[in-house]
This record gives structure tokens, C-alpha cells and sequence, in this order.
């Protein structure tokens, strides 16, 4: 068997999840299942219908779910005309009056907890697979839906909650296998899970490639597929750079770091389940089905260019912390590290000298807490809107000389922190957030003006 995962501009609306019924028709002998995303921007529109309800505002909360509900409508009926639509009507209205007395309830409390936060948010994954599985059942595929949130088993750390594997591996081997065994298609939502006690969670956004790898990994698929609005991985986000080229192969490893620090084309979570159980993942284009996209696999060819790619993450968090007292004292690292762990904050780079730890996280609301517990550690300063530019490729192991070239391309720029070595295979750096456009260009420009036809296409 293999998985396909859809992403949200993949079946953004009738037309699209008409063109990923034949992309899928095209493997049934491949026994797919299917895992499906909100339509493009509906998880975002359910997150804005939470803020509104825990503003107090009622009216823009309902009016939005209002709106919701009937793009979905108008995308099942479309899909599926008049008699086909009337039957599975009843049970999309069920799906969204349950998100309008969540909203009151919001209302209703003054409070948005992380816990409604996710039984809201996961609504779009909830109705997308319904109406993809009757959309496809339609067009002579026969599939049934499945609700993940019976499937993907998690711990209760609501809005990025971790998956239990063995429950869930037990799960899927319990509910989707039999469907494959009737030889027919499932089609889950991504993104969602649930509790052991049945508690709505949400693995996080862009967390439907992540499920995608959790069933991959969990029926033993023999490729697990993406399939995006690009034609694959791309030599950097070609949003920033055109001219970006596509990447045949990558290893697991490359790719990793990429999705890790910033290419927002694979979660960054997504590949772990995949290396684990050694399935190739192919990132592909679901507007362009014939291009062969990125193939991911554990060792990837060699190449002449020096990297595969370059990646930047916005919405950084720079921390300087420097020990006054405890100079030199050991466990300062461990104390200072523990204040993030107690946040729950991971921490992406670091740096230290004698007396000072600088460190990098995701911008967050927590951020001016956690500097409060660290000031009764040492002195702190904190500054947002930074980037960490990554450049990624197994040819940096043993190749000298390629900071020099690397920083020598933007003599001009502020760098605040420099980390190489980690894991071999990534240089990355921190500049400020507005610098990310021109920094990555001026890098694209001088490391893949000329690229090995061999990977990259
Ligand atoms: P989906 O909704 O299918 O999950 P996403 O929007 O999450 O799609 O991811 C695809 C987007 O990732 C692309 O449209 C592109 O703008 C962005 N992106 C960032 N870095 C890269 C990269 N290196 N290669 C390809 N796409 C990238
Ligand atoms: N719909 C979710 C999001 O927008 C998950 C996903 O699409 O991967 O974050
Ligand atoms: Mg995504």
C-alpha cells in the first residue's frame, strides 16, 4: 500500500479535488489511503472564528463560521449534484452547528483554551475527508472515510500534541487495514487526533504531512506521497526566488534539517517515521501530476554543487543570557535549559562563550516569561524579529572552506549568530527578518546560478 496526502490548495475547492480523484484513480492498483488537509485557509479561518469568540465578538465568530460552512456546501454540491449532495448534507450541518456552540461556548466562557482552540481548529480536517470520500466514491473510486481522531492516538498537549505510537499503530491496524482488506480507499484528515479518553488534538500546523507519515509508517506503506502546489522540493521556497530549481533527490537527513528550519513544504516532524521504517517520500505536484517531483530516500546521490538547498525561518527569537553570579559554576547551562523545558519551549540554536549563552526560538507569547524566570538567573535580553537562514548538503562534511564563501557572498549583512557543525550537513545563521529576501537570493544566486543536472532539474 502507499499514502497520499493532499494538501489544503489540493483540494481547495471542486475543481481541485476533481483533479486528485484521477490522480488517485491512477494508483488504486497501489492500494492507496488517502490523507487529506482543510481547503486552502480554513484552518486559519477557524483559528480567527476563536479569536473573535474569545474577544467577546459573537457576531464576527459566527459570521465567519457562517461563511465556512457554506463554501463547503457549495464545494459539495458541486462535487457531487443535487441527490448525492442531500445525502451527506445532514451530517455536514451536524459537523458545523457543532462548531457554532463551540463558538458560543467560547463566548459564552470569555476564555479560549488550548483545548477548544483544537476541537475548533481540527473542524476543517473533520468535513474536508467526508467530502473528498464522497466526492471520489462519485467518480467510480470506492472510498470510505475515516474519522482520524479514532486512528491517531495522542498525549493531551493540546495544539501540538505527540503521537503514541503503538496505540496508534494498533489503531490503524484496526480500523484502516480492514478497509484496504475490502479493497476499498480510506480517506482520512490530517492533522487530528485525539486523546486516549476521545479529547479532540490537533498535531500542530502543517501537521497533516506528519499524519501522512504516521499511517505510512504504521501499515508499512512502501512510499508515502505529498502532494502539494509545487512540483517538489525546491532548491530554496520559491516564493523568495523564482528561479528556485526543483531537487530530484535528497536524503532523509537533508531534507530533515530543510523542513526543520524553515521550508515550509514538509513539516518538520514528517520525516522521522519515514526514516524509522526506511519509505521513500515524494513530494509532488498535484497541478502538475506528471513531473516526477523530490524523491526522499536515506542516501541520496552525490552532487557537484556544494548544497541542496537553503531554507529560512522567520518569526525568531534571539536570548541573550549572561551569567553575572555564576560565573563559570557548573549546571548554569542546565538551570538556564530548564526554564525553556518548564515553557515547553524548544530551543533551535545556541551559542555560548565564558560568560554568556545566546540561544534562538520561535517567536512566542511566553517569550517575556520565560525571561522573567531567567532573570533570577543571570542577566537577559531578548529581541524578535529575526531570521535563521540554513543552508543544507552532505557536501559540506569535508569540504573546506565553505563559511568563507558562504558569508564572503554577504559581506555587507548583520549576522548575530553563526552555527556549524551540529550535524554536519547545515550552516545556519541568524540576520534580522527583513534581511531574509536579499540574503537568500544573493545565496541562491551564488551557490545554484550553475546545478548539477544530475539532482537538481
Ligand atoms: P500544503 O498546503 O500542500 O501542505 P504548504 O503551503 O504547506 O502546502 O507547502 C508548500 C509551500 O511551501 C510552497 O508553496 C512554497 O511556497 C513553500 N516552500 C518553502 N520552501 C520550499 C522549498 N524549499 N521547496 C518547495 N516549497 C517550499
Ligand atoms: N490544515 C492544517 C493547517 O493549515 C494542517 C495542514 O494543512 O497540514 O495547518
Ligand atoms: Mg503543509
Amino acid at each position: 500500500m502507499i499514502v497520499m496526502k493532499f494538501g489544503g490548495t489540493s483540494v481547495q475547492d471542486a475543481q481541485a479535488i476533481d483533479r486528485i480523484a484521477s490522480i488517485v484513480r491512477e494508483r488504486l492498483p497501489e492500494s492507496p489511503v488517502v490523507v487529506v488537509s482543510a481547503l486552502a485557509k480554513i484552518t486559519d479561518q477557524l483559528m480567527a472564528m476563536a479569536a473573535a469568540a474569545a474577544a467577546g465578538d459573537r457576531d464576527k465568530a459566527l459570521e465567519l463560521a457562517r461563511s465556512a460552512r457554506e463554501r463547503h456546501f457549495k464545494t459539495a454540491s458541486e462535487l457531487l449534484g443535487t441527490v448525492r449532495f442531500s445525502q451527506l448534507q445532514p451530517e455536514l450541518e451536524a459537523d458545523f452547528d457543532s462548531l457554532d456552540d463551540l463558538l458560543r461556548g467560547i463566548v459564552a466562557v470569555g476564555e479560549l483554551t488550548l483545548r477548544s482552540t483544537d476541537n475548533v481548529a481540527g473542524l476543517g480536517e473533520r468535513v474536508s475527508s467526508k467530502i473528498v470520500a464522497a466526492a471520489f466514491s462519485l467518480r467510480g473510486i470506492n472510498a470510505s472515510s475515516v474519522d482520524s481522531r479514532l486512528c491517531l492516538v495522542t498525549d493531551s498537549n493540546f495544539t501540538r500534541a505527540i503521537p503514541q505510537f503503538d496505540e496508534t499503530n494498533a489503531r490503524l491496524a484496526e480500523i484502516v487495514k480492514p478497509i484496504l482488506g475490502r479493497g476499498r480507499i480510506p480517506v482520512m484528515g490530517g492533522f487530528i487526533g485525539a486523546t486516549r479518553e476521545g479529547i479532540p488534538t490537533t498535531l500542530g500546523r502543517g501537521g497533516s504531512d506528519f499524519t501522512a507519515a504516521i499511517v505510512g509508517a504504521g501499515l508499512g506503506a512502501e512510499r508515502i506521497e505529498i502532494w502539494t502546489d509545487v512540483d517538489g522540493m525546491m532548491t530554496t521556497d520559491p516564493n523568495l526566488c523564482p528561479d528556485a530549481h526543483r531537487i530530484k533527490t535528497i536524503s532523509f537527513e537533508e531534507a530533515a534539517e530543510l523542513a526543520y528550519f524553515g521550508a515550509k513544504v514538509l513539516h518538520p516532524a514528517t520525516l522521522l517515521p519515514a526514516i524509522q521504517k526506511n519509505i521513500p517520500v515524494l513530494v509532488l505536484n498535484s497541478r502538475n501530476p506528471k513531473n516526477e517531483g523530490t524523491r526522499i530516500i536515506a542516501a541520496a546521490q552525490r552532487t557537484t554543487n556544494i548544497f541542496k538547498a537553503i531554507a529560512a525561518k522567520k518569526r525568531i527569537t534571539v536570548v541573550d543570557v549572561v551569567a553575572t553570579r555564576m560565573l563559570m559554576a557548573h549546571g548554569f547551562l542546565k538551570s538556564i535549559f530548564e526554564v525553556f523545558a518548564q515553557h515547553r519551549c524548544p530551543v533551535d540554536m545556541v551559542s555560548t562563550s565564558e560568560v554568556s549563552i545566546s540561544l534562538t526560538v520561535d517567536s512566542n507569547e511566553s517569550i517575556a516569561a520565560i525571561a522573567a524566570d531567567l532573570a533570577r538567573l543571570a542577566d537577559v535580553k531578548y529581541e524578535g524579529r529575526k531570521a535563521i537562514v540554513c543552508l543544507v548538503g552532505e557536501n559540506i562534511r569535508g569540504t573546506p572552506g565553505i563559511a568563507a564563501k558562504v558569508f564572503g557572498a554577504i559581506p555587507d549583512v548583520s549576522i548575530h549568530m553563526i552555527s556549524q557543525g551540529a550535524s554536519e550537513i547545515n550552516i545556519s545563521f541568524v540576520i534580522d527578518e527583513s534581511d531574509v529576501p536579499q540574503v537568500v537570493s544573493r545565496l541562491h544566486s551564488v551557490f545554484f546560478s550553475e546545478v548539477d543536472p544530475e539532482v537538481f532539474a
